[in-house]
């Protein structure tokens, strides 16, 4: 067994119980997307990079409003948050081709939520053994990947998704039976 070094874990370890204020907040507030690592805004969530990463292309989908509760978001956030799990699904499959993937939120600090206050839905792109998985990007081998660089890759494939939403709404509204 060969062990990649994640040094952004043990940070991550450090610091969690030292960490004031909300690290989801502070990334919708920086106002540097690239930085913060915000790859998209809807309507009610936006899809940001998972600062400590399990996986290259470590994903999240939060709401904007600080909350920790799921169960008490409106339909339409329900609704938006099933759209972006397909679309972030369909982007990473394509560019990162894993071989399977972990989708699911850890509710409260006992469930493992690093940010309990403000929930968020993982997904994580996963190859078999991937403790060292080598995944093929555009043809080239990549271990592991810096955030920023995932970032220039993945954002234009968001931008992309964006229009392809906003062209199918569009057609749903043209279709719509008229009198
Ligand atoms: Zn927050």
């Amino acid at each position: 067994m060969r062990y990649i070094p994640t040094p952004w874990r043990e940070h991550y370890v450090r610091n969690t119980v030292k960490a004031k204020g909300c690290a989801l907040c502070e990334a919708l507030r920086s106002g540097d997307e690239r930085k913060s690592g915000i790859l998209y805004r809807g309507t009610h969530h936006f899809i940001i990079l998972n600062r400590y990463p399990y996986t290259t292309g470590h994903l999240m989908i939060a709401p904007y409003r600080h909350t920790a509760a799921f169960e008490r978001s409106s339909p339409a956030a329900t609704a938006e948050m099933g759209e972006l799990l397909k679309s972030t699904l369909r982007i990473l499959r394509a560019h990162y081709r894993p071989q399977g993937f972990n989708a699911g939120m850890n509710l409260g600090r006992s469930a493992g939520a690093g940010v309990a206050e403000h929930y968020h839905l993982h997904v994580i792109p996963r190859w078999t053994g991937d403790a060292n998985f080598l995944p093929l990007v555009s043809g080239t081998k990549v271990v592991t990947e810096d955030l920023e660089t995932t970032f220039d890759r993945l954002e234009p494939l968001f931008e992309k998704e964006r229009k392809r939403l906003a062209d199918r709404t569009r057609l749903k509204k043209n279709t719509t039976p008229s009198r």
